[in-house]
């Protein structure tokens, strides 16, 4: 028998089709399934007919036209043209206001998703404090496998400083997240706004900082800690650079550069001084430069980089470093333009992303009601950009391209900021209002 090819973009999809052929005709046997994309779907369709074998090429016309009017159908009732396929993301609240401005940013998102038809499949998944009080550990076993069978998720920020010491079941989870799916490139922007009280009102740049090698010692090896002390008084701290992490951030920062107006690459080493870490890092981003020749490249050592960036932050449009000096870096940039609150972040890898913002869980602050949401729902206004592109869902890149928008119009209009930026709104009164404009829009 002919294989009977069917047309499913996903598995919902596919189940209901299998249903709906059992039910149809009972008698038939599914000899063999073959899920292709529409355009082989047609081709082969046309090869059955050429060959005479319309009677295995009908059942799956059936099915398309099935497929078909369920789209028609569900487009009528959204009002849009085009249905995208769902994104499977998670909801990892984290800790402290994490707890605040987590609930705030899937607010915005699912507005956003609404908006633009796209359809978000949410998966809320415990971590952190709350789960260590109410599962026995900050990362409950499973957490990897529902990760797994996901395209990305928001993750608070994480204060695993005031988690129980010497407990193997509290441990931080986000390094364990970094490397176990690669993400490598931690994206984050710095940007002006109109009205926003900042030290210069025109900085747009962004920092891709290597996000798993380099100094941090719980995340730079395989097994091991990258920092050990030999005797009482002496410790030696591990740097880790190698040249496919160099390479592949290198990579990211170039391809993001040639989407900008500017595209203009600044890499940041100290290759003076640390001639073969910070060498291998600058080698592989001046080998990435011959690749990229419309993006144009410079580099700065890291000690004047932090003068330039306090003097003169405009001259700067991405800048690719290493991961600590990437870390001071961001927090220097985001200061430049309002504070910690302002600052987004992304870490992305070859298959998944992770929305994060650049700030901690700032307990200080903590269920107060006054941090400031900005940050983390602009992370996820990154993640839905960067699955947009990576899975070809125009819907998610529309639906990004709106919360910016809504969340610059309540950023410029000023009227319901958050203390940090010289208001009096809390998070929740800040997240309605992007929310209300985004709905507006
Ligand atoms: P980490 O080491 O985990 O990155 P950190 O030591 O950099 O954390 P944060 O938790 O980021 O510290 O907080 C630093 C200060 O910035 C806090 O005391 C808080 O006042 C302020 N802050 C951080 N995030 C926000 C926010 N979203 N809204 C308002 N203020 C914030």
């Amino acid at each position: 028998m002919a294989p009977i090819v069917m047309i499913c973009r996903r598995w919902p999809r596919v189940i209901s089709v299998l249903n709906f052929f059992i039910k149809l005709d009972r008698s038939c046997i599914l000899d063999k399934v073959v899920f292709i994309d529409p355009f082989f779907w047609l081709v082969y369709c046309l090869k059955q007919f050429a060959g005479g074998e319309a009677k295995f090429a009908f059942p799956t016309l059936i099915f398309a036209k099935i497929s078909w009017l369920h789209d028609k159908i569900k487009n009528f009732f959204l009002g849009v043209k085009h249905v995208s396929r769902a994104l499977e993301i998670g909801i990892l609240e984290g800790d402290d206001i994490g707890l605040e401005v987590v609930p705030e940013t899937i607010k915005v998102m699912r507005v956003a998703a609404k908006k633009a038809a796209l359809d978000i499949h949410w998966h809320p998944i415990p971590i952190g404090r709350k789960a260590f009080d109410e599962l026995g550990n900050t990362m409950p076993e499973g957490t990897l496998d529902r990760l797994d069978s996901l395209d990305g998720w928001v993750l608070g920020p994480i204060g695993h400083q005031a988690y129980p010491k010497n407990n193997p079941h509290s441990i931080n989870p986000h390094p364990i997240l970094r490397r176990h799916y690669d993400l490598f490139a931690n994206i984050r922007p710095a940007k002006s706004y109109q009205g926003i009280a900042s030290l210069y009102n025109d900085v747009d740049l962004i920092l891709v900082r290597e996000n798993n090698e380099g100094f941090p010692p719980d995340r730079n090896l395989h097994l091991g800690y990258g920092e050990f002390r030999p005797t009482p008084d002496m410790t030696i701290s591990l740097r880790v650079i190698t040249r496919q992490g160099s390479r592949k951030v290198a990579r990211a920062a170039f391809e993001l550069a040639s989407t900008r107006p500017r595209k203009i690459v600044t890499a940041v080493h100290k290759d003076t001084v640390f001639k073969l870490g910070c060498g291998m890092f600058a080698e592989e981003c001046r080998l990435m430069a011959q690749q990229f020749p419309s993006v144009s490249f410079n580099e700065v050592l890291v000690d004047t980089m932090a003068a330039k960036l306090i003097m003169k932050p405009q001259q700067f449009d991405v800048i690719v470093t290493t991961n600590t000096f990437g870390d001071i870096l961001s927090d220097a940039a985001c200061a430049l333009v309002g504070g910690l609150g302002l600052a987004p972040g992304l870490s992305a890898g070859p298959e998944r992303a992770m929305a994060q913002a650049t700030h901690g869980s700032a307990p200080d602050i903590a269920g107060k009601g006054i941090a400031n949401p900005y940050a983390m729902i602009m992370s996820g206004q990154m993640l839905l950009s960067w699955l947009g592109h990576k899975h070809q869902v125009p819907a998610a890149i529309k639906a990004a391209q709106l919360m910016e928008l809504a969340t610059e119009n309540v950023m410029k209009a000023g009227q319901c900021l958050t203390r940090d930026l010289g208001g009096t709104a809390s998070t929740v009164q800040m997240g309605d209002a992007i929310a209300q404009e985004l709905a507006r829009l």
